[in-house]
């Protein structure tokens, strides 16, 4: 793969070049790329600018019809796309290609958006008026994404930004670029105007300031202390700002639970995709009743994973996506241990075929509420089990964290599922289902400090994509 940055519609290289590793093979290059330094990210936020008032009067079912044909295409290289962020990211084949399809349904869901946009009429206080509320493009967007999500992530944001009529320039994590670079090439094919869309690769803080400076509004998701720096930046020039940041998940346990299936959400929320979704479960709030059983089956199911190369047929979970990543997270078992915890399943290191960064799915039990372990997060196949005696207990710990993203409770009872749904500080609960796995026609986001601002994806793209103005209309007595 080699990649370039796309700026006014012309393919840019920069003047730092940088390679991508495969994360299940260290001796394998995957992409190589090139950064571009402020002067030419300044250059694509002015065409971004320049661009974006034809696009937000671009007719509307022009402008649906394009974001159709992105979909389409990415629908007809999710084998491509799949397999390339399988390499550069290290998600199984599967889940490579399971979010190339979801990118695809994110453009399908914001073309109906282009067509959906509603304004609202008022009867007015003052005889001969009428009062309109419409919503009008924020204008130029800057979207900031991380290695998680290489496609389904800039994919929502980009989708989004565009139905409502913005530009967008957006901003890769350098672990990842080369699903972004794709998807550049298929807004490219499919028509969207020079200058309207942008991609560019450079460094964090100096490309990221150069976008919030000169944004109307900035959409970013990555770590909570990075989203700090960027919300900080952002107060100087006022740019709206959508954050979407760390997680501590948590799922309660409950005596009354169904066993089998509350062992089943675990392992997903704590363990598939290498534990690396921000909805991830890192912490299990655990009754007293259930405990030992629930942790005897939760090792035994983590000790039978298959770790491996992302792109073996039979491996279940990939590596871990980078190595500072991955040292992190090795990391984060020795403070645990030396914290106190006990190490029920993995731990470390796994051997593979290859020179990869592969993990073992860890267990930790034996934890504390306020201990490190379960305070900071360590988007890892790493989980905490803390054991408490009620309901009350837990909902008292799954609180006493101060992420508020996801979180989730395993019961039989609805009252005891209400009753958490409504204590819970999180943004997003799930009863019976784990704690990962969202879908895209309804909100995503935590409270701070896991997001800030408008949440994402569905009903809420309007409400940051777009400015509401309210207009006052004498048309006269009538
Ligand atoms: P990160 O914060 O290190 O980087 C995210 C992006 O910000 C990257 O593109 C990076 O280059 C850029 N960046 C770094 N410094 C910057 C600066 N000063 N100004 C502007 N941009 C800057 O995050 P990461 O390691 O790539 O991703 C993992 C984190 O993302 C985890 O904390 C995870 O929980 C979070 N995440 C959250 C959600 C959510 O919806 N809440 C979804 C996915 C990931």
């Amino acid at each position: 793969m080699k990649g370039a940055n796309y700026i006014d519609g012309r393919w840019v290289d920069g003047a730092v070049p940088f390679d991508t590793v495969n994360p299940s093979d260290l001796d394998e290059i995957v992409g190589h790329y090139s950064k571009v330094g402020e002067a030419e990210v300044r250059e694509a936020m002015a065409a971004a600018r320049r661009a974006q008032p034809a696009w937000g009067a671009f007719n509307m079912q022009a402008r649906a019809d394009i974001l159709h044909k992105v979909a389409d295409l990415i629908k007809s290289r999710a084998q491509d796309i799949g397999l390339l962020l399988s390499r550069e990211e290290g998600k199984t084949l599967p889940e490579g290609v399971g979010e190339a399809l979801r990118a695809a349904q994110c453009f399908q869901y914001a073309a109906g958006d282009v067509v959906r946009a509603q304004g609202e009429w008022y009867n007015s206080m003052r005889d001969g008026f009428n009062v309109l509320v419409t919503r009008e493009p924020v204008g130029v967007v800057a979207a900031i994404t991380p290695w998680n999500f290489p496609i389904a992530l800039p994919s929502w944001k980009v989708a989004g930004a565009l139905a409502f009529g913005n530009s967008v320039v957006l901003k890769p994590s350098s672990f990842v670029p080369g699903c972004a670079v794709m998807l550049a090439q298929i807004l490219e094919e499919a028509g969207v105007p020079a200058g309207v869309f942008n991609l560019v690769m450079g460094d964090g803080r100096a490309t990221g300031n150069v976008m919030i400076d000169e944004a109307d509004a900035l959409t970013f998701t990555g770590g909570t202390a990075t989203g700090r720096t960027v919300l900080t930046r952002a107060a100087e020039t006022m740019t709206k700002c959508q954050l979407e940041l760390g997680g501590k998940n948590a799922l309660v346990v409950l005596d009354d639970a169904d066993l089998d299936l509350a062992v089943d959400i675990a392992s997903n929320g704590a363990w598939i995709q290498t534990g690396q979704r921000c909805t991830g479960t890192e912490r299990l709030i655990v009754t007293r009743g259930i405990h030992d059983a629930f942790v005897e089956r939760m090792a035994k199911v983590a000790a039978g994973y298959r770790v491996g190369h992302a792109l073996d047929a039979d491996t279940q979970i990939g590596p871990v996506a980078n190595a500072p990543q991955f040292n992190e997270n090795l990391q984060f078992v020795v403070d645990a241990r030396a914290e106190g915890a006990e190490v029920a399943a993995g731990g470390g290191a796994v051997e593979g075929r290859t020179r990869g960064l592969f993990m073992a799915p860890t267990l930790l039990v034996g934890t504390k509420p306020e201990w490190r372990c379960n305070q900071h997060e360590s988007f890892g196949p790493i989980a905490s089990v803390v054991m408490v005696e009620d309901l009350d207990e837990a909902i008292h710990a799954a609180n006493a964290c101060e992420y508020k993203l996801s979180s989730g409770i395993a019961t039989t009872s609805l009252k005891n599922a209400e009753r958490f749904r409504k204590a819970s500080q999180a943004g997003m609960v799930t009863v019976n289902a784990p704690t990962a796995g969202l879908e895209y026609h309804v909100p995503l986001g935590g409270r701070a400090p896991s997001g800030y601002g408008a949440r994402e994806t569905g009903a809420s793209t309007a409400e940051f994509f777009t400015e509401s103005k309210t207009s006052y209309i004498n048309h006269g007595a009538i």
